[in-house]
């Protein structure tokens, strides 16, 4: 991925979804999202990424691990629309979806609805591309948008 794809450049963003809560594991994960990367912890006991972020590796216990990048793209699998407000600046519908990154991880973010008919957002298998939403709490979370032209 070249760094042109990143989406570091993009406006900010007043989210109407909550903030991600940073905990003892977490905060280098949103730092890389900062700059427009996803990185996951890879144990380098039993060489495996694991998620969500921990303490130790959820297979063989272990605590050795490093930050390593992963791709920002993904298969579809799942699509949920929300047609009812949880949050009360939310605009409606909106859409998260779940992907397989290349990598094994299933990541769940908010999906990109703009200009796509509902019944193109249920395309399971689709490709999706990680973007993130840069925010005015200084949070960039990733954002799932589907690629052009299908998969
Ligand atoms: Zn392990």
């Amino acid at each position: 991925m070249s760094t042109t794809e990143r989406d570091t450049e993009a406006e900010l963003v007043e989210s109407p979804f909550p903030n991600p809560t940073l905990d003892d594991d977490n905060p280098p994960y949103w730092e890389y999202c900062k700059q427009g990367e996803l990185r996951y912890q890879y144990c380098t006991d039993c060489e495996r990424f694991w998620f969500p972020v921990g303490p130790v590796c959820p297979r063989c216990l272990g605590t050795n691990f490093e930050w390593r990048p992963v791709s920002l793209d993904g298969e579809l699998l799942a699509v949920i629309v929300y047609h009812r407000k949880f949050f009360p600046n939310a605009e409606l519908p909106y859409a998260v979806g779940q992907v397989w990154l290349k990598e094994g991880i299933r990541l769940s973010a908010q999906l990109d609805t703009e200009g796509i008919p509902a019944e193109e957002l249920a395309r399971v298998g689709a490709h999706v591309k990680v973007r993130f939403e840069r925010r005015t709490s200084g949070f960039s979370v990733p954002k799932l948008v589907l690629a052009e032209g299908g998969d």
